[in-house]
């Protein structure tokens, strides 16, 4: 399967400005060997740019994720409410380092953007040009109680996190009680998630006849991003009356896991399971290198920081308007590779006259384990201007989704790691 990431409808106008400025002070250029990019992160984003840099040939990659190997967040629901084991959702990192990368399983902790080294806890990687795509982190001060029981109350919305909340779900399934899933304002990543989670899990219920409700306690006046809120809200109506409950607009206050009881703008609701998906921000390295506050600051179309023209933050770490999808994710990777490439080869940098598009964004929302709603959002940006972001969204879940969400999954698996 191809991979649609972008169409680009408008050629940039090339221009002479900055080309100097941009070609030199790449130590390697010129040289014997090749320039260095260091990408940290080896999700949707990371993989996108060292597929992409590994095809173009230009550079050495050295790619930094501290994981041994990739778990998928997207369908993941199949597996938390079991449906599906994790080994689908996995896949092996062997695929990148045969093709030549460099692959160092640490975290990086700290960016010298002064020497232009990422800092390990054992070694110090130089580079001409960097890529992070870090993911996100959980703002866990937001709700009053939850850093004590963090251990209790995973989130799962990052890579691995979905194995201990899939316990939770096997416990609730044979005990029941309140499952209480909380979804939070926008930006967070995949907004659909919270919804599809607990419809799976309402699935579930039903035909194990758990005895039980899910609770599905939103901040916000509906189902999020607004365009899909009518399929979401006719799901949870038509499958789930009996399963699930939906509370809008109710902010999550303190969580006190004596009582399991969740105090909150409507009262408090007692609770045997929780899974809180908490607002969230870009990892902490970006604020430490001085890239961003809340998310990344960064130039669209290039992803370029607005600190630093060396460094790209692509992904969910960035805080443009995009979906924080890994679709998104990926697209931008590729496009990232592409123009550092263009940068070793000394060709004349381009600047937007125009509209141009974006990387596109495919999400899904399984409401049964075999029927989903597909979500595309294509999106431009023109100089000067806020991106305009078009959303097609399946006006109710269907089969040919349920069947696409999967086909696309495999697609984009083998586009990163087969
Ligand atoms: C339940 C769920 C369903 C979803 N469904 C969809 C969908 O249908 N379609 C879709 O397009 N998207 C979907 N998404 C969103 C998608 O998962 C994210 O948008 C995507 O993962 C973003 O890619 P990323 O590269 O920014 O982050 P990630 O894929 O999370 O990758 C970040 C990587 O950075 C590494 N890292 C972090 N900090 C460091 C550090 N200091 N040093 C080294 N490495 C580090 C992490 O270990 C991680 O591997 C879904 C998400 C969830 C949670």
């Amino acid at each position: 399967m191809s991979v649609p990431v972008t169409s680009r409808r408008h050629v940039l106008q090339a221009t002479a400005l900055g080309v100097a400025a941009l070609a030199t002070g790449c130590a390697a250029i010129g040289g014997n060997t090749k320039p260095r990019v260091v990408v940290v992160g080896g999700g949707w984003g990371g993989l996108g740019a060292v597929r992409g840099l590994l095809a173009a040939g230009a550079a050495d990659v050295t790619l930094v994720e501290p994981n041994e190997s990739f778990m998928s967040c997207p369908l993941s629901a199949h597996f938390i409410a079991g449906f599906q084991p994790a080994s689908d959702f996995q896949r092996s990192y062997a695929r990148v380092d045969q093709l030549g990368a460099r692959r160092v399983r640490e975290r990086v902790l700290e960016i010298d953007r002064t020497k232009r080294e990422v800092v390990t806890g054992t070694q110090r990687l130089p580079y001409d040009f960097l890529v992070l795509s870090l993911g996100v982190d959980y703002m866990e001060e937001s709700i009053q109680g939850y850093a004590e029981a963090r251990a209790q109350l995973p989130v799962g919305f990052r890579a691995f996190e979905q194995m201990a909340v899939r316990q939770q779900v096997d416990e609730f399934l044979v005990k029941g009680g309140n499952f209480v899933i909380s979804a939070p304002k926008p930006p967070y990543r995949c907004p659909p998630a919270p919804y599809e989670r607990a419809f799976l899990i309402a699935e579930q219920m039903k035909q194990r006849g758990t005895k039980g409700k899910i609770i599905i306690v939103d901040a916000n006046p509906n189902p999020m991003p607004m365009p899909i809120s009518k399929p979401i809200l006719n799901g949870m109506k038509s499958l789930y009356s009996a399963q699930i409950e939906y509370m809008p607009n109710v902010d999550i206050r303190a969580v006190g896991m004596g009582k399991r009881q969740l105090n909150t703008s409507d009262g408090d609701i007692p609770f045997a399971h929780a899974n809180l998906v908490l607002p969230m921000r870009a990892p902490a390295l970006i604020r430490q290198a001085g890239l961003g506050e809340r998310w990344a600051a960064v130039k669209l179309p290039s992803f370029q920081t607005q600190a630093d023209d060396r460094i790209y933050v692509i992904g969910d770490a960035q805080g443009t308007p995009l979906p924080k999808s890994g679709h998104v994710a990926f697209g931008s990777g590729q496009q990232v590779a592409e123009a550092i490439a263009e940068r070793i080869a000394g060709k004349t940098p381009v600047v937007a006259t125009g509209e141009v598009d974006l990387p596109l964004g495919i999400c899904w929302a399984n409401v049964t384990h075999s029927e989903a709603i597909n979500i595309n959002v294509s999106s431009t940006v023109s100089p000067g201007e806020p991106p305009k972001l078009k959303f097609t969204v399946d006006p109710e879940h269907n089969a040919r989704s349920g069947a696409a969400a999967m086909s696309w999954g495999t697609g984009m698996w083998k586009a990163m790691l087969g």
